[in-house]
């Protein structure tokens, strides 16, 4: 049977229809089993069913092998670090892709069980199973699992990035220029755009032998999880991939324009808010850049310098040091000199609870903590200035290292990516170079409240969170 509805944008025919073949990789050795009924996608990463390579391989391998495809999602409670807020997000971009997916004749499975544990159990089904790419611990060590334990070969396919991870580079990469310059040659290679295909074979979820999950409702999956709840949902930002697109559309209609000369303003609005969605997968960032392709200007280069040389940078960081989350990381010239500083008379000293309810004596610093607790988000420039001064207020460069990851990846929505990882780390010395010696920080770059007052109206940013405040009370 031929399956395609009316309002399905997904195409028989496509041109180039190639997977660039480096984003594609077999997990284990095990064959085809054919005489198993369903061709299975474990959707992880790219929580998304649009622009998403790890599906359309799969709708393409269902196609070929001619039977039904049920993309697959395992909801755990126990996902390091995440709470209510992040759940929430999550909660709402997965109700939208499944009913995207069925739009398409494609079931989407969402089970509560830890995710590679129903991938395991529902291989015993496949007779191929893709998988889409994580880069964190523990989304590498699922993927392992299953490879080990599936009873069919395992293939994972990666989407969430332009340029595939091993492609950009076989190391862990000095600094953005050094990675930049191996980007530059690779990248034409990676633009090609995803024909997408129609799936051929439907499938019907309530056949499967294992209970589902219900979605539909966002409050009622979210009170049926046992998750922390410290942390509360916001309403700025909304999960799924009709709202990436609609902040996109925004970015690339308002402010844009504006992007190279005032992105830095905290106070002003004029970058794209995307990284909640890019974290989560409901949106993908070559759909971002084919978008802005055509658009040369200095705000576009200025743009796709941050989604790809430093989010990618951020993705080579955490794939290739084991030590991503800790201290550990930091580059040993940066180590030395702040151990060279460490008897240093630290003028202020906050414990994470202060640091937390926004007390300390820096206002800016507060509004910045502040804007995280409330909206879910911070503006990126004041992302280093709170990290930098987590540094200079506390005992030692470990301690304030945990404390600043501990606080970033409870707060941010867009928090537990290796982005934000990497970002905690860059404050620390790490992809960055010595600059003057300085009390505390040694060669660390340091930064102050008075260059934040010399370069922008701090005022007007100190307003837009004290009113933020004033609409939640
Ligand atoms: P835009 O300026 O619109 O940029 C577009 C996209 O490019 C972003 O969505 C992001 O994916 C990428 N990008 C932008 N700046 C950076 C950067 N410096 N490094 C890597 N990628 C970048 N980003 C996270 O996604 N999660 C985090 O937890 C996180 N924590 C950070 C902590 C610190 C201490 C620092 C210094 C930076 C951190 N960043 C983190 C990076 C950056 O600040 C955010 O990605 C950015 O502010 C997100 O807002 P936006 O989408 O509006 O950015």
């Amino acid at each position: 049977m031929f399956y395609n509805k009316n309002n399905n944008k997904r195409t028989q025919i496509g041109g180039n229809r190639m997977i660039l073949e480096e984003r594609i990789k077999q997990l284990n050795d095990k064959k085809t089993a054919m005489e198993r009924p369903y061709v299975v996608y474990w959707m992880q990463s790219s929580q998304r069913a649009e622009y998403n390579h790890a599906l359309e391989y799969a709708i393409r391998q269902a196609n070929r092998l001619e039977k039904p495809l049920v993309v697959y999602f395992g909801i755990t409670d126990g996902f390091p670090e995440a709470n209510e807020r992040h759940y929430a997000f999550m909660l709402e971009g997965l109700k939208e892709t499944k009913a995207a997916l069925e739009q398409c004749g494609i079931q989407m499975l969402i089970r509560k069980i830890s995710p590679e544990q129903g991938a395991l159990e529902i291989s015993g089904l496949a007779a191929l199973l893709m998988v889409d790419r994580g880069y964190l611990r523990i989304e590498r060590k699922w993927r392992a699992t299953l490879a080990e334990g599936a009873e069919c070969a395992v293939v994972q396919i990666e989407s969430n990035v332009v340029v595939p991870v091993e492609l950009a580079s076989p190391k862990e990469e000095y600094s953005a220029a050094t990675l930049r310059s191996k980007l530059k040659k690779i990248l034409p290679h990676c633009l090609a755009p995803l024909e997408e295909t129609v799936c051929q074979h439907p499938s019907v979820a309530a056949e499967l032998p294992f209970e589902a999950y219900d979605v539909s409702d966002t409050e009622k999956a979210l009170a049926g999880l046992a998750i922390d709840r410290s942390v509360p949902r916001v309403s700025d930002y909304i999960g799924g991939t009709a709202e990436a697109k609609r902040w996109l559309e925004d970015f690339i209609e308002n402010k844009l324009a504006g992007y190279s000369e005032r992105k830095n303003h905290p106070g002003e609005s004029f970058t794209s808010n995307l990284s909640p969605y890019l974290h989560f997968g409901q949106i993908s960032p070559l759909y971002i850049y084919r978008r802005l392709m055509g658009m040369d200007s200095e705000s576009q280069q200025s743009f796709l310098e941050e989604l790809v040389v430093r989010r990618e940078l951020a993705v080579n960081f955490v794939y290739y040091n084991e030590q991503y989350d800790s201290y550990a990381a930091v580059p040993d010239w940066a180590k030395k000199t702040l151990d060279k500083h460490l008897a240093d008379e630290r003028e202020y000293l906050y414990s994470v609870e202060e640091l937390e309810a926004a007390k300390t004596h820096d206002d800016f610093w507060n509004a910045a903590q502040l804007e995280m607790n409330l909206t879910g988000k911070m503006h990126g420039y004041m992302r280093m200035y709170w990290a930098k001064k987590i540094l200079e207020w506390s005992s030692t460069p470990q301690e304030a290292y945990r404390k600043a990851i501990y606080l970033n990846n409870k707060y941010l929505l867009d928090g537990r990516d290796p982005n934000g990882f990497a970002g905690v780390s860059w404050c620390f010395g790490k992809h960055d170079r010595p600059w003057g010696e300085r009390a505390i920080f040694g060669n660390v770059r340091f930064m102050n409240d008075k260059g934040l007052k010399r370069k922008f109206d701090m005022q007007l940013y100190l307003e837009q969170v004290a009113e933020r405040a004033r609409k939640r009370n």
